[in-house]
């Protein structure tokens, strides 16, 4: 079931990693409920041209932005140059993302750096250099793909942990700093889904997670999606510096 919020038609929204898994099921439902997406890539030009004609055929709009999260300043001229010839952007869902799953003893200098530079320092670039547009822009909404590990902890993701962790911190902050503004900050905190990055599970693997669900199964990239279609919809006007599990039952 896709949940449709009626104020999204026409609402200009950021999805980062849009290319696959939660990112693209988020666009996919927002092209459908008439928004204009914008979303990065990372150089693929086909792959971006494929996904911009995918999300029109759905029935939005869409641009494609080129940059990479973790490059300020690729990434402030893109935003720039959109926000100023075409429009604002009201609403961004943080969702680019990569995990490293190792022990803490094995985890290299640069595998930490990469994961808190992509997880949490590419969030708050991202929304930092929309912060000075969301001042001109109306009813703002940001969400923030964390993970349920951001709030339990995990063995073998010590440095994916602390950067989903480091989401919830910044959203409060953001919050707080830019609710008189009337731009509001959300994190959702997602058990296991169903994409490529829980493809590198093996069966026994996702078997043995699944036990512990007390929904008992993985959710879909949908399930995720209409949780985020409703922050970003003024159905939640009222909600700010909040933290959503969305994980089955997994952590209660
Ligand atoms: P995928 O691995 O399927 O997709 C990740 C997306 O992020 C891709 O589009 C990828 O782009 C993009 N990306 C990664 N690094 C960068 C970068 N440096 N700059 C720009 N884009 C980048 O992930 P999921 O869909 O599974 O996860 C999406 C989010 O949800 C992530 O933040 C993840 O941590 C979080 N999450 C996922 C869970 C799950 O079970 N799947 C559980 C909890 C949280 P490209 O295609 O170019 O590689």
């Amino acid at each position: 079931m896709i949940a449709s919020f009626s104020d999204l038609k026409n609402k200009v929204i950021l999805v980062t990693g849009a290319g696959r898994g939660i990112g693209k099921s988020i666009a996919l439902s927002l092209a459908a409920q008439g928004a204009h997406v914008v979303f990065n890539y990372r150089g693929d030009e086909a792959k971006a041209t494929e996904l911009k004609e995918e999300l029109e055929k759905a029935g939005g709009k869409a641009t494609g932005l080129k940059f990479d999260v973790t490059d300020y300043e690729a990434m402030t001229k893109a935003i720039d140059e959109f926000t100023k010839t075409v429009a604002p952007i009201s609403g961004l869902v943080n969702n680019a993302g990569i995990s490293k799953d190792t022990l803490l003893l094995r985890l290299k200098p640069d595998e930490i750096s990469s994961i808190l530079d992509t997880n949490l320092k590419g969030s708050m670039m991202v929304t930092q250099a929309l912060s000075r547009n969301f001042l001109k822009a109306e009813n703002v909404s940001i969400v923030h793909m964390s993970s349920i590990v951001g709030l339990m902890g995990n063995a073998s993701q010590a440095a994916y942990a602390a950067s989903k962790a480091g989401l919830i911190g910044f959203s409060k902050s953001v919050a707080k700093e830019l609710a008189s503004r009337n731009v509001r900050s959300n994190v959702i905190c997602p058990g296991f889904i169903q994409t490529d990055m829980t493809d590198a599970l093996n069966e026994k693997a996702k078997e043995e997670y699944s036990k512990v669900i007390p929904l008992g199964r993985f959710g879909t990239t949908e399930e995720v999606s209409n949780l985020t279609c409703f922050l970003l919809s003024q159905a939640s006007s009222y909600i700010t510096g909040e933290t959503f599990k969305i994980d089955g039952g997994m952590y209660i």
